[in-house]
């Protein structure tokens, strides 16, 4: 990987020789590393570094890893931002809870360096695929087909207004992540629009009258947003 291009990893973790490890491994493999000790750290580093995937301990000093996720996942410029977190077995529900809040993956403590490097790359590859973007999306017997802006459920064709439109594509393009209102908001009906969060809402709700399979398929994320569910 040439200089200058090379991915840009934060690692926050509060073990040292963990973090030294981690750090060594993917620096061998070529990508530029930052590092935090802490999670108040790990999160002003966050803003300031613009890394392009983050390496997030569950259990850290300030502030904990899931605290540090969800400021992650609020904050519309960091909200896409992969993360993989850190866990160690015993903190298994918390692990739920992490993924939950919108982190990508997780490895579980003891892991080896090695594995964890996998799992980077792996996390690259989605999300380069992800932003070739596919002109057509599907799931389950909904299609959505972006060049032709039409959208149809068991082959009927739903007509959508522009906003549900972005607001279906984008949830179909992320299933399974947690999309904070905000995030929505600002995807769907860009930074300058002035309506409140209620306005995701009450889109979402049309989608579903329009949608019935997304009555179960779109799950509300307790005082955070929205989620489509993986199939
Ligand atoms: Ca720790």
């Amino acid at each position: 990987m040439a200089a200058g291009t090379a991915k840009k990893i934060l690692i926050v973790e509060d073990e040292k020789e963990i973090l030294d490890l981690v750090k060594m491994y993917l620096e061998k493999e070529g990508y530029r590393t930052c590092a935090a000790l802490n999670g108040v750290d790990g999160l002003r580093q966050v803003k300031s570094e613009h890394p392009d995937l983050i390496i997030l301990d569950l259990m850290l000093a300030e502030m904990d890893g899931l605290e540090v996720c969800k400021r992650i996942r609020t904050d519309p410029h960091t909200a896409m931002t992969p993360i993989i977190m850190l866990t160690a077995k015993a903190e298994e529900s918390d692990m739920i809870v992490g993924l939950e809040l919108g982190a990508d993956d997780y490895v579980t403590k003891p892991f080896s360096p090695k594995a964890l490097v996998a799992r980077v790359k792996a996390m690259f590859r989605r999300v380069e695929r992800k932003e070739e973007g596919p002109s057509r999306l599907l799931y389950g017997a909904l299609a959505m087909d972006l060049l032709r802006h039409e959208v149809t459920a068991s082959g009927r064709e739903v007509p959508l207004t522009a906003k549900e439109f972005g607001l279906l594509e984008h949830l179909l393009r992320n299933p399974g992540r947690v999309l904070t209102r905000d995030v929505l908001l600002n995807v769907v009906w860009g930074y300058e629009y002035y309506g409140t969060t209620r306005t995701v809402d009450v889109h979402i709700r049309r989608l579903k009258q329009k949608i019935p399979l997304l009555n179960d398929a779109i799950v509300s994320v307790k005082s955070l947003g929205y989620k489509l569910k993986e199939l």
